[in-house]
């Protein structure tokens, strides 16, 4: 990639209008363009109150100019920053007159990766930078404000250091084949093993909570055909989008819903009953239904009374760190007041899907928990940064037993090579084209 090479240009500010807005440049041709606009050589760092005019010296708009030369700018280069009034023409006519002074329209993100080649932000950062802009939530705001700060990076980077020092350990004891197995019963490198493993985990949860806070919590409704999977699902969305049926088997596939709670997210999935079918279109929607649960937050086993206690073989495929919560359904039809409960850390509400009775304290439930964690030093994380932990965890459980079991030096250190690799791909250390091309892609044009 030739970065650096020509100057990009884009209105960096949202579309309609607005007080102010402002068009971004960077690239080599930013000195140029700022001196045509202001008539005079810009001072760095220093807000010009500028006439921005056109080709033909015709008036563009009155603002700002700020010019901050490379290497100490956002992207690393030459950046240029004209803010006029948020008109979308003026705003248009002043992108084009950059164009005309030789920049080219800016692909989405290309500011932000710019700013990542040029070694400005790490991978991991850089995402942040989108996830700040895209939040939702106050709280996952300022989650992303401290990936961004590098507060994620900085705890991958310390874990990439530990396990780098096992390493040269295990590479050391392996490169004195008559003292190897010495070297590796040396208990310091069990114990670097162990503890590097431990702040692995430690690091997996607090990621986990990470895209909690980025993407909301993904919610699965489990239960048996009829239970009300669906009419909970509508009841919780407020719409009538699932297909609601006394047939049993008439979710066919995974239906999902996004709500937002207090501007939190909850991506919510009724699946289609678990359980043997002949149908191809329902086998089908089984087999995302169990995808669905093997990846969410929190499953919701929706039952009745009489089905409660054998109902929780549903649950059955959750992640060990996903929370759990039986919902008893149609309290309409009997008897039992809705009410809650909670044992073994599974946590029971009596409600109607139909009457909506009960319903607020689930979804209180449901905000409790996306939100679970997300005071002081919680950072943002992607999904793409849990699975590369979730690798280098495996890397790191085949190492133990290479070395336990059999004593394998080599074996060991390809595992850590590994696992290094995996970890190295969170901040970028190591990266495909392919994987930043899908990064930077999803960015809003301007960043
Ligand atoms: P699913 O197969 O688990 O998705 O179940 P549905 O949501 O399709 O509901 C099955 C049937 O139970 C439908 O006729 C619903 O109207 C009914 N139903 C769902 N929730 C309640 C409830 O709280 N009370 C009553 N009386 N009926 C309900
Ligand atoms: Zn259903």
């Amino acid at each position: 990639m030739n970065h650096g090479a020509d100057t990009i240009a884009a209105i960096a500010t949202g579309a309609g209008a607005a007080g102010v807005g402002a068009v971004r440049v960077s690239g080599p041709l930013v000195p140029a363009i700022a001196a045509s606009m202001l008539g005079r050589e810009p001072r760095p760092r220093h807000a010009h109150f500028a006439a921005f005019r056109d080709g033909a010296g015709e008036l563009i708009d009155r603002g700002i100019l700020l010019y901050f030369p490379g290497p100490a700018s956002y992207t690393g280069e030459h950046v240029l920053e004209l803010q006029g009034h948020g008109s979308a023409v003026l705003l248009d006519a002043l992108l084009r007159r950059c164009i005309s002074l030789g920049a080219r329209l800016a692909r989405p993100g290309e500011f932000t990766e710019r700013a990542f080649l040029n070694g400005k932000l790490d991978l991991a950062q850089a995402e942040a930078v989108a996830d700040v802009v895209s939040a939702t939530s106050e709280a996952g705001a300022r989650a992303a404000l401290r990936s961004m700060e590098g507060v994620f990076s900085a705890r991958v980077d310390d874990l990439l250091g530990e396990l780098i020092a096992l390493r040269v350990h295990i590479e050391a004891a392996i490169d004195f084949p008559e003292e190897e197995i010495d070297f590796l019963a040396d208990p310091v490198i069990g114990e670097q093993l162990a503890a590097l493993r431990t702040h692995l985990d430690e690091l997996l949860v607090e990621t986990r909570r990470g895209v909690r806070l980025n993407d909301g919590i993904a919610v699965a409704i489990v239960g048996r055909p009829n239970a009300g999977k669906s009419s909970l699902l509508n009841a919780l969305a407020g719409s009538d989008r699932a297909i609601v049926t006394d047939i049993a088997g008439t979710t066919r596939d995974v239906l999902r819903e996004a709500i937002t709670l207090d501007g939190v997210t909850l991506e919510l999935a009724d699946t289609a009953g678990l359980r043997e079918s002949d149908d191809v279109v329902e086998r089908e929607g089984i087999r995302r239904a169990r995808a669905q649960l093997e990846r969410c937050d929190v499953a919701i086993l929706v039952t009745d009374e009489a089905h409660a206690a054998v109902d929780v073989a549903f649950f059955e495929g959750t992640p060990s760190h996903a929370a759990r919560i039986v919902v008893v359904n149609k309290i309409d039809l009997g008897s039992s007041p809705a009410h809650d409960e909670s044992a073994d850390g599974v946590a029971k509400l009596w409600l109607s899907a139909l009457t909506g009775e009960g319903l607020d304290a689930l979804r209180g439930l449901l905000r409790t928990l996306a939100t679970a964690g997300a005071g002081e030093g919680a950072f943002s994380a992607r999904r793409r940064h849990v699975v590369a932990l979730e690798i280098v965890h495996e890397h790191l459980t085949r190492t133990a037993t290479a070395l336990h079991d059999s004593h394998a030096g080599e074996l060991a250190a390809e595992e850590l090579r590994q696992a290094q690799q995996a970890l190295g791909e969170i901040t970028g250390t190591y990266s495909s084209d392919d994987l930043l091309g899908a990064i930077f892609s999803s960015f809003c044009i301007g960043k």
